[in-house]
């Protein structure tokens, strides 16, 4: 435990005070901090070999290209892919998803084919795929869930039918927590020959992802979640299906010849990367996972978890607080209310006191819906946190209940 309680002085942004004390971050699962080794990557690739990669035939652009290419089979080895090329960068979750959403529709959703989302995604994760079901005539059918949070899986086959293309899912719920039966939902909809969607944006950074041991066809998530830089991303796809899709946007890089008459496309992966990604950012992203990797993920993760066993337990011993969502299994997000005090409120005063926490929708409004409230104070961790800063929390809640009473 010692050598994870180091690790947080890697992260400068932890050191500062913002009013009277260090920040407590608890707003992870919005962003993760970055640490030195990530925000020193970028300064060295802009101060010796900022370039454009793939097309230079100099040094810089040589170099520029290795270590961008070197972060794609980083993040194979990392998610265990067969291939590299299924490895797509992109600049987040959010467009990992609207890629698949839109290529999958072109090539085999027609009008009356079903969608299979569930209660608890990410507007990320929904709004993709009722642009899809607007312009094909598709429907949109949801997995509920019950009242502790637990997705209620079983439904799916009351759910799928000849017309159901495609199932996409949360593996961890961005506002309860939940951690989804991801290899449970991927049996039944192989069975019935159906791919499968993992938004992995709240777990690529908390949980060991084997995608060719999950079976899933796609897997997106976002380098700014698992300590990296914001506008990277990536899309896993199996080979299969990325060699099948319609290129999703057209410009450089993604072509082998262009004619007025006529474009060949390039092969995986730089069909779908066209125009200049960001390129210093993927980079900084395969320092970030090269991070997780060098410092024992595994004891990351074991330290997660009585993290949020004990954040859990704590936040149970106050009387005022009712927690969101009591999933069987879960990751090191929780949320909660106030009796009688407003989220946002409670927010604010928790900000002076030095605490950063998210407070609203966390963009799942039809979740938040479903239990009947209109939003929640969440505190995401992350290995960086401590318990200390869990007591400290509990105190300031209770400072926040005698304010407003
Ligand atoms: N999916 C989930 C479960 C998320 O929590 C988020 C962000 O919070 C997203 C998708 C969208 O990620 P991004 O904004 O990085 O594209």
């Amino acid at each position: 435990m010692d050598e994870i309680l180091k690790l947080r002085n890697d992260f400068p942004i932890l050191k500062q005070t913002i009013y009277k004390r260090n920040i407590v971050y608890f707003d992870n699962a919005a962003t993760t901090q970055k640490p030195y080794s990530v925000i020193n990557v970028m300064k060295e690739y802009y101060e010796k070999y900022n370039s454009n990669i793939h097309r230079g035939v100099h040094f810089l652009s040589d170099k520029m290209t290795e270590a961008y290419e070197n972060t794609r089979i980083i993040i194979k080895k990392f998610i265990n892919a067969k291939h590299s090329h299924e490895v797509i960068f992109t600049s987040g979750t959010t467009e990992s998803i609207n890629l698949v959403a839109y290529c999958f529709a072109e090539k085999y959703i027609k009008e009356n084919d079903e969608i299979i989302l569930t209660i608890m995604e990410h507007h990320s994760n929904i709004v993709p795929w009722q642009l899809v079901a607007q312009r094909k005539n598709a429907k949109i059918k949801v997995i509920p869930i019950d009242y502790s949070g637990n997705l209620l899986i079983n439904e799916l086959n009351n759910l799928i039918t000849e017309k159901t293309k495609i199932i996409a899912l949360t593996h961890i719920s961005n506002v309860i927590g939940t951690i989804n039966d991801i290899k449970k939902v991927i049996e039944i909809a192989h069975s019935n020959n159906i791919p499968v969607l993992i938004d992995g944006a709240q777990s690529i950074q908390h949980t060991k992802i084997d995608v060719q041991e999950l079976d899933c066809d796609f897997f997106v998530f976002s380098g700014h979640k698992i300590y990296g830089p914001t506008g990277t991303g990536v899309l896993y796809g199996k080979e299969k299906w990325l060699d099948d899709f319609p290129p999703y946007k057209g410009g450089g890089d993604m072509i082998k010849s262009v004619t007025f008459e006529n474009t060949i496309f390039n092969s995986l992966p730089l069909k779908f990367e066209a125009g200049t990604t960001n390129f210093n950012g993927i980079v900084a992203l395969g320092t970030a996972i090269n991070y997780l990797n060098k410092n024992n993920f595994n004891n990351i993760i074991n330290y997660e978890e009585k993290l949020t066993n004990y954040l859990l337990m704590k936040i149970m011993e106050l009387d005022f607080v009712k927690i969101i969502g009591l999933p069987e299994k879960r990751s090191s997000i929780v949320s909660f209310t106030l009796n009688n005090i407003h989220h946002y409120d409670a927010g604010m005063l928790l900000d002076k006191m030095d605490i950063a926490v998210r407070t609203g929708h966390h963009c799942a409004q039809p979740l938040i819906k479903s239990f009947g409230i209109d939003g929640t104070i969440r505190v995401s961790l992350a290995f960086y946190n401590t318990f200390e800063e869990i007591d400290y929390l509990c105190e300031c809640l209770k400072k926040v209940k005698e304010y407003f009473n």
